[in-house]
């Protein structure tokens, strides 16, 4: 088989995945100016500190939360839905392929758990914004609201979880065009 006859076929696959990705994404979209800040699960971000002064502090593998209504109870690290937060993914399907097309052999050979996308976790006022709600920030990637923060109030201020908080710091306070998919 030919070099050219097997490119042509990845280009068709991954042609045809994009479509079923971009139409998966559901009807009539809206977008919206957003003020977005980022976090991670740090103690710094999400406000918990290690160690209980009732144990003197040495009970330093434990993890509270120092601020809120809930200071002093232990911090789960889980989100206010009770999922795990996670960092988005773009997966084969996606316009990253089509841009950084070296990154196709990756996603399929040498780390297929990359194959599949997945989304990352916003933090949102569930009174606009319902639990599940499917949102894409430009510069980040698609996000599921699954969280809930002190400082999140209005229909146009979310939070975007990272993995670390150097990449959070990174992303500092932007104002983007959110798309809010129904
Ligand atoms: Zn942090």
């Amino acid at each position: 088989m030919d070099r050219r006859r097997l490119s042509r076929i990845v280009f068709l696959f991954l042609i045809t995945g994009l479509i079923l990705a971009l139409c998966a994404c559901g009807a009539k979209p809206q977008t919206r100016i957003m003020e977005v800040t980022s976090y991670c699960g740090c103690g710094q971000c999400c406000d918990w500190e290690r160690g209980s002064w009732k144990c003197l502090k040495l009970d330093f593998w434990n993890r509270y939360i120092t601020k809120g209504p809930k200071a002093g109870a232990p911090y789960s690290g889980l989100t206010a839905s009770g999922t795990k937060p996670r960092e988005p993914r773009p997966g084969l399907f996606s316009v990253d392929s089509l841009v950084h097309p070296w990154m196709i052999p990756v996603r399929i050979v040498l780390f297929p758990w990359l194959f599949l996308s997945q989304d990352g976790t916003i933090a949102a006022d569930t009174r606009y914004y319902a639990f599940g709600t499917r949102m894409y920030v430009p510069g980040y990637g698609c996000g599921v609201v699954e969280d809930r923060g002190g400082a999140i109030k209005g229909p146009n201020r979310l939070d975007i979880f990272y993995k670390s908080h150097h990449e959070a710091l990174q992303w500092g306070r932007r104002k983007v065009k959110v798309t809010i998919y129904p």
